[in-house]
């Protein structure tokens, strides 16, 4: 492409170096095309090195049916985008950079040297050896558009790039510290696209009772979590939960978060915890029973203890009405059901989430319907892709988010590239 008076001219402009942003300004660079990567914060895939605790959990090895229904209704949309750069050719392309990867738990997939950083350094290497061109600190403002046709992209600094085509890869609204800053939904806005309100999900949730503070750090293991709300999944959530200083937290909360944090939107939330899943109140009343018949002399705390953290049973006691010196043999009937009760179905009432500096994630975003799901074009600009977080998707915790980025990031990039 020519370059114009004081303009740069690429064929393929790239706005955010995140999973996204740098796997689409891979495949576009492989396609032959002239690439410039633009990133608003100093350093490339900052999401990237924080992910998975500093060790990446990069994808996962679930059936691709399954891996789509994790993302709700709207997953069928990955369709195109999980085919071109799936779990397998997403690992065999880490490999052939020098990041062979390992399997947890049968399906979580990490780098086998378990830093995040050697997943981003081989990113890094590859722009290079592709001759992209990355500029870091470089936030772009606006979409250059000359009468409905895209002509590339404006900084800051007020530095129109030309480009033919323009990939969005801007993530969304989480975790501002690493460049999720929201920018991309004025971008989109601008080329006539919708967007769903972004959310916080995979967040922790603030609640309105105050004991989860005093058990904050204590951990529940294999507790079932359900929203008491009409027209909600009866099933709930099965898994571990982490009490905090301002509620609840931990992998089953964080995945059911994203439900609560739409539901919110009318007011608080309540939520029922079986303590142990599958066990509810009247399996509790028949095993109070038998500790009655078995352990009268043991009191209620020292048996709640052999299923539960001391320092939960006596606040569950407490809920309960029960004074937990009191034997089981002394144990009134009454006092059996409510402890049986808040042991079967602990209620807490969701008030907030903890905000887009802490979600993991951005639910909501650029909506679908506008957007060719297989190529990731916009409807509405010709030459304008889009990919990632930005897109009204988001998945469970466990490599779906990324492996998300990075397959729709290859297949915008392709897509570009290939115009
Ligand atoms: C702490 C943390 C840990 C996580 N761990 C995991 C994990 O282990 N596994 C997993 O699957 N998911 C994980 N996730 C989620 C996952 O990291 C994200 O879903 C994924 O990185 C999104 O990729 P993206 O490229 O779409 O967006 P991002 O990674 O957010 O990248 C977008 C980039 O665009 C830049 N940008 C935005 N606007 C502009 C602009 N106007 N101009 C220039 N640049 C701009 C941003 O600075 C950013 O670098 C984690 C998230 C966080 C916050």
């Amino acid at each position: 492409m020519d370059s114009q008076a004081g303009q740069t001219a690429f064929d393929v402009a790239v706005v955010g170096a995140g999973a996204a942003g740098q796997m689409a300004a891979i495949a576009a660079a492989e396609e032959g095309r002239r690439v410039v990567l633009l990133e608003q914060m100093a350093r490339p895939g900052l999401k990237i090195l924080a992910s998975g605790g500093g060790h990446c959990n990069l994808t996962n090895l679930v059936e691709p049916a399954v891996f789509i229904a994790a993302f709700g209704r709207q997953g069928r949309f990955m369709t195109a985008a999980m085919t071109a750069m799936g779990p397998t050719a997403l690992r065999s392309l880490l490999a052939s950079l020098g990041v062979p990867t390992i399997v947890r738990d049968r399906v979580y997939v990490w780098p086998a040297s378990e830093r995040s950083a050697d997943v981003q350094a081989a990113h890094r290497r590859r722009i290079e050896q592709l001759g992209v061109t990355l500029r870091l600190g470089c936030l772009v403002r606006s979409l250059w558009i000359d009468s409905g046709r895209l002509m590339g992209v404006e900084t800051a600094s007020a530095e129109r790039i030309a480009a033919e085509a323009v990939v969005l890869a801007c993530g969304g609204k989480s975790w501002p510290t690493l460049g999720g800053t929201g920018g991309g939904y004025s971008l989109a806005g601008q080329a006539g696209m919708a967007i769903v309100e972004p959310l916080p999900a995979l967040v922790a949730l603030v609640t309105r009772e105050q004991w989860p503070g005093r058990l904050a750090g204590v951990s529940l293991h294999n507790v079932r979590v359900r929203i008491e709300l009409h027209g909600q999944d009866k099933t709930g959530l099965t898994g571990d939960v982490l009490m905090t200083e301002r509620g609840i937290s931990g992998p089953v909360v964080l995945n059911i978060s994203g439900r609560v944090s739409q539901l919110l939107q009318q007011g608080p939330v309540p939520l029922r915890i079986e303590l142990e899943a599958g066990i509810g109140e009247t399996e509790w009343v028949r095993r109070l029973e038998g500790w009655r018949s078995s352990a009268g002399r043991r009191n209620v705390v020292n048996m709640l203890r052999e299923h539960l953290p001391r320092s939960l049973c006596e606040v569950l006691c407490e809920l309960a009405g029960v004074e937990g010196q009191t034997t089981m043999a002394q144990l009134p009937a009454a006092n059996r059901d409510a402890l049986a009760g808040v042991l079967g179905g602990l209620e807490l009432t969701v008030t907030a989430t903890e905000g887009f500096e802490t979600a993991f994630v951005t639910r909501g975003g650029v909506k679908l319907q506008g957007v060719n799901p297989n190529t990731l074009e916009s409807r509405s600009l010709a030459g304008l892709y889009l990919a990632g977080e930005l897109l009204d998707l988001d998945g469970p915790s466990g490599g779906f988010n990324l492996q998300w980025a990075f397959a729709s990031g290859w297949l915008a990039g392709k897509s570009a590239g290939r115009r």
